[in-house]
């Protein structure tokens, strides 16, 4: 078994999950939809990008124009493939992966931005 694969069952994040914008990791992170795959960022990060009010709840849930949504513009949850070699298209999310993202908190934990800065 390869140590390079995907645990969507708890709240592990890999190694370069980390926000492009201002190195926020161990949280939850979008990605551009349309853009280089590995720019991460992070809640506050991809509003302020987006020029959205940031009014995302715990669960990465905000309200669109058209109803609850976890885009944030054009940034998309960033969920990791199996493989970790990119992230999972944007209609082709199974409820574990997904689950996985909804289950990391909204923002770095204060021990992880603790250890982080170690
Ligand atoms: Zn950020």
């Amino acid at each position: 078994m390869s140590k390079h694969t995907m645990d969507y069952s708890g709240r592990y994040t890999p190694a370069d999950y980390v926000c492009t914008g201002c190195n926020a990791t161990g949280c939850k992170l979008w990605r551009d939809y349309g853009m280089s795959l590995f720019e991460l960022q992070c809640v506050d990060c991809a509003c302020r990008a987006s020029k959205i009010p940031v009014d995302v709840d715990e669960k990465g849930v905000r309200m669109g124009r058209v109803g609850p949504t976890r885009d944030i513009g054009w940034y998309v949850p960033a969920i990791p493939d199996p493989l970790l070699i990119g992230y999972l298209p944007y209609l082709d999310r199974p409820v574990d992966a997904l689950d996985w993202w909804t289950r990391l908190p909204l923002r770095p934990l204060k021990s992880d931005a603790a250890v982080a800065q170690t």
